[in-house]
């Protein structure tokens, strides 16, 4: 039986050999400069290799000279993550509608909620698709604020021809499991130089062993993600479930909603020499991979053209997006996911929420229309490279089936 899960890292066999080989030779091996292997993605900005992307926006809040209360503005429609790790440094979300074609911050709205208290702006390149940056850089730069970007899904996504990720005074890229580059964990911030004069590397110390454990983990998780061990990786799934085992439903399905939630610096293993190595390899092969992506996303919405039951994203309004994730509106998301899951497609209907209105940030509840319709009414589908023309022809196929 054909299993198409959510998503595949796009991992051949050769990638997983920098991993063995680190665990094999724990001794020193040269090491890759991470300038040589990003310099050419990301020219004239200072790269420090973090831990995961979320390290990166930490180390970022820490060297902004804020007084409690100062306020960011976020996006609504969002990674919990992202705003509890605002909050936890005293500063006040802010929350900003989003456009509803890219699901990116808009830029409208945003010059709406600008006061006398507003310190820095968090835009995320939402599923790889860029947002408005020229006009969000001028209102920050209008308003002196500072600006960082979460280029979690964004490797190889474009505004103005730039990568994005070089507009802001900070940016992060994550190497999880369900990114554009895998490497089981890892993360960059992207400093700009001025700002880098003031940044000292904080002190890391992870004990070796959940160090390790917590890589080998994202290795088999990936390996397992493969669609030949799929069936695997869906047993566990649906025992973790049963047995309600959260440390481990939050390696599968991190972006689930979370109030307990804090972030710990030693939580997880610091960057390591072989992710680097994995970054190179997994470079090689973006701008292919994402054009690929680019296609499937084009075939499936020329497929459903005629079903006016779903509304489709403007992926590469603002540029180039990477198509990481593919999203596309629908009046019973659920309906829909569960009826892929019978034909064993994997998707989402809750890809991100509505942080705006979710219950650990009643605080700071604000009304932003878009970013509840995203929530409610958003199906994340396969988009992987990996899936075959006739993946993507019974994708089609059973959508149609489940719209008629
Ligand atoms: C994955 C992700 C991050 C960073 O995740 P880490 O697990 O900390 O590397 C940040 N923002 C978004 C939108 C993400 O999807």
């Amino acid at each position: 039986m054909r299993m198409i899960p959510k998503h595949t890292p796009s991992l051949t066999a050769g990638d997983f050999i920098p991993y063995i080989g680190g665990v094999l030779n724990r001794k020193k091996h040269a090491a890759l400069d991470i300038h040589r292997v990003w310099g050419e993605l990301l020219p004239d900005r200072t790269l420090i290799p973090t831990p995961t992307g979320r390290h990166a926006l930490w180390y970022f809040l820490e060297m902004l000279d804020s007084q409690p209360g100062d306020e960011v503005l976020v996006a609504a429609y969002n990674f919990y993550i992202i705003v509890r790790l605002v909050i936890q440094r005293g500063l006040k979300p802010v929350f900003v509608d989003i456009e509803p074609d890219t699901l990116c911050m808009d830029s409208d709205d945003l010059a709406r909620k600008i006061t006398d208290r507003s310190r820095l702006v968090i835009v995320t390149h939402m599923f790889g698709n860029p947002a408005d940056m020229p006009r969000i850089q001028q209102t920050c730069e209008q308003h002196d604020l500072l600006l960082f970007e979460d280029c979690a899904h964004a490797v190889g996504s474009f505004c103005e021809g730039r990568q994005v990720g070089l507009f802001g005074d900070g940016a992060l890229f994550s190497f999880g499991i369900q990114k554009a580059v895998n490497s089981f964990g890892g993360g960059i911030l992207v400093l700009s130089n001025k700002l880098a004069d003031n940044f000292s590397p904080p002190d890391h110390q992870v004990p070796w062993l959940s160090s390790t454990v917590d890589t080998f983990g994202r290795f088999l998780t990936s390996l397992l993600m493969k669609p030949g061990f799929y069936w695997t990786l869906r047993l566990i799934l649906e025992m973790t479930e049963r047995l309600n085992l959260s440390q481990l439903k939050a390696v599968f399905d991190p972006s689930r909603d979370n109030p307990d939630y804090r972030f710990e610096v030693n939580e997880r293993s610091p960057f390591k020499p072989f992710m680097l190595e994995m970054h190179r390899r997994q470079l090689e092969r973006i701008a292919v991979n994402n054009t690929t992506r680019e296609h499937i996303v084009t075939t499936v919405k020329s497929g459903l053209a005629d079903s006016e039951q779903v509304t489709f994203l403007n992926e590469n309004k603002h540029g180039q997006s990477n198509f990481l994730y593919f999203g596309l509106y629908a009046e019973h998301p659920e309906k829909m996911s569960d009826h892929l899951k019978r034909y064993n497609i994997g998707s989402s209907p809750h890809e991100y929420y509505n942080c705006a209105s979710l219950e650990q940030f009643a605080a700071y509840h604000a009304i932003c229309g878009q970013a509840e319709y995203a929530s409610r009414h958003l199906l994340r589908l396969p988009s992987y490279p990996m899936l075959k023309n006739s993946d993507v022809d019974f994708i089609i196929t059973v959508l149609k089936s489940g719209l008629a």
